[in-house]
């Protein structure tokens, strides 16, 4: 199978043809040098002068919960802890095939919008046992051919606060399959020395296992949260060894910022992933503030000149967390730009890289647009560079993964006057 782009911008700005044979980039070649022709490929595809990219990647989102929104009552106080608490019902009476019509839902959207791989967390706990896996690793058997999908079992509800879930989680570890990922939530303990206890049995468990980590941390405004600092500095002093990703942690931008430079510091010396999740926290978080309410996201701006390596995701689809979202990484990347305030042409630049390639640091995968890499990209209709991308999220996309087109998406406009 192969396929021939001609006329596709480049990130660089360079016009160019692009050649892929059996899955992989042959050739990129400026138009002036080498035209394709229909006889040298079996598809060709005109990208009318769009840019073309790696394709998106999504590295946290919560498939089992997407879309509850519709059977769930809407969170009155728009905390976390409500949502927490407002999701307990309807977990308890997840399904397999609920779960994976959901998740489908989202996936396909997410794909549309040129995302082929993801990394989900799956709620693993004493109220929803293993179903949420259950329904997970089915929705993953299925789209098994069209996108690559990561599970990282999560404790939404505590380890010790909630008995039965460290078992719980090893189970999931054991009959997940490949990828599994161990998840965690330390902040969501009764009392600090919980905390330092969950997060000891992180390391321990994704070191029985050999898996990776990747935590919800200090996902609050409360400046004496102090997970992350004691996460960091134990995956130190052990040399842990696979890659450590936290995800949200606001308490960082409630700390004063001599605390929030030693704890950044800790993070960049660990070589901790973190992941911002703008749309939900920028809703969830200064919810008991008084007066002007803070933004709610992480210190960006500050992790990125420490040379941490920073992504982001979409987190919630209409759900008690977030009423809103699509599965856009661009939306994401613009949201992003108005919560750090990034909006200089470097800072646009860098929020591109969050949805390629630092996420695919994040999910430890090679995604490239390259010569000889895997053929997984995107076809931006109608925009020739980053900023026009993430400042129009432009509707018409093709996605291409493995060298195959997985969607195509058109777009008609008709001006009446
Ligand atoms: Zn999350």
């Amino acid at each position: 199978m192969s396929l021939g782009i001609i006329n596709a911008r480049t990130r660089e700005g360079n016009l160019v043809n692009i050649a892929i044979q059996e899955g992989l980039v042959t050739d990129i070649v400026n138009i002036d040098e080498k035209s394709f022709s229909e006889n040298d490929f079996d598809q060709i595809i005109d990208a009318k002068d769009s840019l073309v990219t790696e394709s998106f990647i999504s590295p946290h989102i919560h498939l089992d919960k997407v879309l509850i929104g519709d059977i769930i009552e809407p969170n009155q106080s728009g905390t976390l802890w409500e949502a927490i608490q407002k999701t307990w019902e309807v977990k308890r009476n997840y399904t397999v095939e609920n779960i994976k019509q959901r998740a489908t839902d989202v996936i396909n959207n997410q794909i549309k919008f040129g995302v082929t791989k993801i990394r989900t967390h799956v709620d693993v706990d004493s109220i929803g046992s293993l179903m949420p896996l259950k329904g997970l690793l089915a929705t993953k058997d299925e789209f098994k051919n069209v996108i690559d999908l990561q599970i990282v079992a999560f404790p939404q509800e505590g380890i010790l606060k909630d008995e039965g879930t460290e078992e719980l989680l090893e189970k999931a570890l054991e009959t997940g399959g490949k990828d599994m990922i161990l998840g965690g939530m330390p902040h969501n303990e009764f009392n600090g020395k919980n905390s330092k206890k969950h997060v000891n049995i992180l390391l321990s468990m994704a070191k029985k296992y050999n898996v990776p980590i990747d935590s919800h941390t200090d996902e609050t405004d409360d400046p004496t949260s102090r997970t992350l600092q004691y996460l960091a500095s134990r995956a130190i002093e052990e040399k842990f060894e696979k890659s450590i990703t936290v995800d949200h942690i606001c308490a960082l931008s409630a700390y004063d910022d001599y605390h929030a430079a030693r704890v950044i510091d800790l993070v960049k010396r660990a070589g901790i992933n973190v992941v911002t999740n703008p749309p939900t926290n920028m809703v969830l978080q200064g919810r008991l503030d008084t007066g002007a309410q803070r933004v709610g996201i992480t210190r960006v701006k500050e992790l990125l000149a420490a040379g941490v390596n920073v992504t982001i995701g979409q987190d919630c689809v209409h759900d008690p967390y977030y009423p809103f979202g699509k599965g856009d990484m661009l939306e994401v990347a613009n949201l992003l730009g108005h919560a750090a305030k990034m909006t200089t042409f470097s800072d646009i630049n860098t929020l591109y890289d969050t949805i390629t390639k630092n996420a695919a640091q994040t999910m430890d995968i090679d995604h490239q647009f390259k010569k000889g890499k895997p053929a997984d990209m995107v076809i931006l209709y109608g925009v020739k560079n980053v900023h026009e991308a993430i400042r129009t999220t432009p509707p018409a996309r093709t996605t291409i993964r493995n060298g195959k087109i997985i969607s195509q998406t058109e777009y008609d406009y008709h001006r009446f006057y």
